[in-house]
C-alpha cells in the first residue's frame, strides 16, 4: 500500500493519478470561482467550454494529431464503437476485414456482421491468441471498406508493435487499452477509438480520432447520435457530453505533460513492464507468460504460476498483501497485472518483489 492507496492492477476501470484525484477533490465544490462543481456547469457555459476545448487541444498535442483529424468525445464505450464503425462505413458493395487478436476483436467482428459483409483478415485464435499475426499474414482487398484491428488485447496480454500498411484502405483501430501509452503514428489510421477508462480518465467518455475525409464517406441514414459527422460538426457538444469525465480526462492529460510528456511516459511504461516480465523470465518456469515474448503487452501482463494450487495460493497471498486486480480473465485464467499509465513504478516494483519472494518461499 501507499498510504490509503492500494496497488491497483485492475484491467479497467483502472488507476488514476493521485494528484489528479486530489485536484478534482479540491475543485469539486467550487470550480474556478463558478460557485458550482464542474459537473453542475452548463455544457454551453464558457467555463465548461474551456475545459472541453483544453482537453481536446491537450490530446492533439500529446498524440501529435494533425488538422486532418477531428478529435471527438462520445459515449457508449468501446462497445458502441463496435457498432458505430460498421454503421457508418460498411456499404452493401463492400466488405470489412477484421484482424482477430482476442475477445475484443471478436466482439467488434460480431457486431459488424449485423450490418454487412465482414471477413477475417488474419487470426491468432488457434493459439488462444498468444501472438499478434505478422504483417504478411494480414490479407485484405483493395476494395474493402476498412481494415479493423485491436492495438492491445486487454485479456490475452498482447500488443501490436508495428501496424500494417493498408494503403488506400482505411485502417481503424480499437486502442481502448493502450491509447497514449507510447507514441503512435496517427496518420496511419483513418479512425482510432478508445474508451477512456484505462489510460485517459474515467469510464463514460470515449475518444474518437477520425480523419476528416471519413466524415464525407460516412452513412447519413443512421440515428443522429451514431453519426460521427454530427459530433464533429458540433465539437462533441451536439447533446450533453459527459462533462465531469471530460474534465478528469483533461486533468489526466495535464498530468502526462507535467510528468515529462509522452516520451517520459513511454519510458516509465517500459520500465514498469520490465520489472514484472523479468520476474517471470528469471523464475526458471515457476511463472510463465501467456503471450509470446515478441507480442507481449506493456499494458496487460498475463502469466501463470506453474501449478494450479500454487497459483491459487499466489493470488490469495497477493490479495492479502494489498495487490488488487491480479486475477486473469476467465478465458485465459491465471494472473494479469494491468500496468496502465497511472499505475506507479513503485506498485510494479512491489509486485515484482512479491513475485520473487513468493517463488523463494514456495520452491
Ligand atoms: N476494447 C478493448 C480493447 C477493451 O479492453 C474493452 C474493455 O475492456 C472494450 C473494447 C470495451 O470497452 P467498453 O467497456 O468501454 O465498452
Amino acid at each position: 500500500h501507499q498510504g490509503t492507496r492500494t496497488y491497483n492492477f485492475n484491467a479497467g476501470p483502472s488507476a488514476l493519478p493521485l494528484t489528479v484525484l486530489e485536484k478534482a477533490q479540491q475543485e469539486l465544490i467550487d470550480f474556478r470561482g463558478s460557485g458550482m462543481s464542474v459537473m453542475e456547469l452548463s455544457h454551453r457555459s464558457a467555463t465548461y467550454e474551456e475545459v472541453h476545448n483544453q482537453a481536446i487541444a491537450n490530446l492533439r498535442k500529446l498524440m501529435s494529431i494533425s488538422d486532418e483529424y477531428e478529435v471527438l468525445f462520445v459515449q457508449g464505450g468501446g462497445s458502441t464503437q463496435f457498432a458505430m464503425v460498421p454503421m457508418n462505413f460498411l456499404t452493401p458493395e463492400k466488405k470489412a476485414a477484421y484482424i482477430m487478436t482476442g475477445a475484443w476483436s471478436e466482439k467488434a467482428f460480431s457486431e459488424a456482421k449485423l450490418f454487412g459483409q465482414v471477413y477475417q483478415a488474419a487470426s491468432s485464435k488457434d493459439s488462444n491468441y498468444r501472438y499478434i499475426p505478422s504483417l504478411d499474414e494480414v490479407k485484405f482487398e483493395a476494395s474493402d471498406a476498412y481494415v479493423h484491428l485491436t492495438s492491445n488485447n486487454t485479456i490475452f496480454g498482447t500488443q501490436w508493435r508495428e501496424f500494417p500498411n493498408t494503403g488506400d484502405v482505411p485502417l481503424i483501430a480499437d486502442m481502448s487499452s493502450d491509447i497514449l501509452s507510447k507514441p503512435i503514428a496517427v496518420n496511419k489510421f483513418a479512425l482510432i477509438y478508445a474508451g477512456a477508462q484505462k489510460n485517459l480518465g474515467p469510464s463514460g467518455v470515449t475518444v474518437v480520432i477520425i480523419r476528416k475525409d471519413m466524415l464525407e464517406l460516412a452513412n447519413k441514414n443512421i440515428p443522429t447520435m451514431l453519426q460521427y459527422g454530427i459530433h464533429a460538426k458540433n465539437n462533441s457538444l451536439y447533446n450533453t457530453p459527459p462533462t465531469f469525465g471530460i474534465y478528469l480526462l483533461g486533468e489526466v492529460l495535464n498530468w502526462v505533460e507535467e510528468t515529462g510528456g509522452l516520451d517520459a511516459l513511454t519510458k516509465r511504461n517500459e520500465e514498469k513492464a520490465k520489472l514484472i516480465y523479468d520476474a517471470i523470465d528469471q523464475s526458471n518456469g515457476f511463472y510463465y507468460g501467456h503471450a509470446d515474448v515478441n507480442s507481449r503487452s506493456l499494458m496487460n501482463l498475463t502469466f501463470r504460476v506453474k501449478d494450479e494450487e500454487l497459483e491459487k495460493k499466489f493470488l490469495a497471498e497477493a490479495k492479502k498483501e494489498g495487490f488488487v486486480g491480479l486475477n486473469g480473465h476467465r478465458s485465459v485464467g491465471g494472473c494479469r497485472a494491468s500496468a496502465y499509465n497511472a499505475v506507479p513504478y513503485e506498485a510494479c516494483k512491489a509486485l515484482s518483489q512479491f513475485m520473487v519472494s513468493f517463488q523463494q518461499a514456495n520452491s
